[in-house]
């Protein structure tokens, strides 16, 4: 049996991320607790209002869910989770977002770096081999276990503890990378400008998040549409994978204009389509890399000088 969960539902007022006031913000539908489907009508669940900001296009939940105890979303998993491939690390992985960071930096050996959500630790040794002095934290007690005891990563280098619950020496980073964890917070903005505190003047922050704009929610959310319901499949802040927001470029650029950095690069990477006919694949992955409506986004932020 499932164990019971408790939430608190948090009225949110205005934007996370560019501030706007939520009044004025389109309410796109509803979302269930779980997978949707092809008829969420025969579905029973909770769902939570999805609405998006008109300004800066963030989408998020309204009222938004939090756990009483955030080990309810992310708590030990089971054993069988632990695959032997997750425990190999070559020097690709994670490299070309390390070159591209060593590209904006004009980059010399012994800069340093932060991994923010290092997981099993296999982004700081591609960074330390390509030249970063690097340290991590990693708010997951099983990962950052196995990071130590099995991926061979120094105790002194791996923080365990959250990016809310840690700190660091102002201006101690050249470069931070927040991999896919910035749609996990519930307040990504603090914590954003909590990491361009610890980041040098002219230090480059990464963030992979999900875009706000992409195609194929769009299609699943017109069918549910078509078939007489309110549904949207965007987020999942009460079940797997937990993605609270999903982001526009200007959500950034709001952000950047507010606490002092700006987008030095980004790019929209289409993934791999889950839904839909297979014979479509091809013809929405090539329209969504021309319309720049892929799913994810990725962006570089300047920290002013
Ligand atoms: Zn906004």
């Amino acid at each position: 049996m499932e164990k019971v969960k408790r939430y608190i539902f948090m009225h949110m007022s205005s934007c996370e991320m560019c501030g706007e006031s939520c009044e004025e913000h389109k309410t796109l539908g509803i979302r269930l607790n779980k997978s949707q489907g092809k008829s969420p009508k025969n579905k029973t669940g909770i769902a939570v209002g999805v609405k998006k900001c008109t300004r800066c296009n963030l989408i998020y939940a309204s009222p938004q869910p939090i756990p009483n105890d955030l080990q309810d979303h992310y708590g030990t998993p089971p054993e069988d989770y632990w695959k032997p491939e997750y425990f190999k690390w070559n020097k690709n992985y994670f490299r070309i977002q390390t070159q591209t960071a060593q590209e904006l930096l004009n980059f010399k050996k012994g800069m340093t770096a932060l991994d923010i959500g290092a997981g099993l630790g296999k982004a700081m040794l591609t960074l330390e081999n390509e030249g970063f002095d690097t340290l991590g934290l990693e708010p997951s007690k099983p990962f950052y276990s196995r990071a130590i005891e099995q991926m061979g990563i120094s105790e002194k280098k791996l923080s365990f503890g959250a990016v809310e619950d840690l700190d660091y020496d102002s201006e101690s980073f050249d470069f931070i990378t927040f991999g896919a964890v910035v749609e996990h917070l519930y307040n990504p903005k603090e914590c954003i400008e909590k990491a361009m505190k610890w980041l040098k003047p002219n230090g480059i922050i990464h963030i992979e998040v999900p875009s706000s704009n992409w195609l194929i929610s769009a299609i699943i959310n017109k069918y549910y549409r078509l078939i007489g319901t309110n549904y949207v499949t965007n987020l999942s802040p009460m079940h797997a994978p937990f993605h609270l927001y999903e982001f526009d470029l200007k959500s950034f650029e709001y952000l950047g204009n507010e606490i002092g950095f700006n987008i030095a690069k980004h790019h929209f990477s289409v993934c791999e389509i889950f839904f839909l006919p297979k014979f479509l694949h091809p013809l929405l992955n090539w329209y969504m890399k021309r319309t720049n409506r892929g799913m994810q986004l990725t962006v570089y932020l300047k920290k002013n000088g």
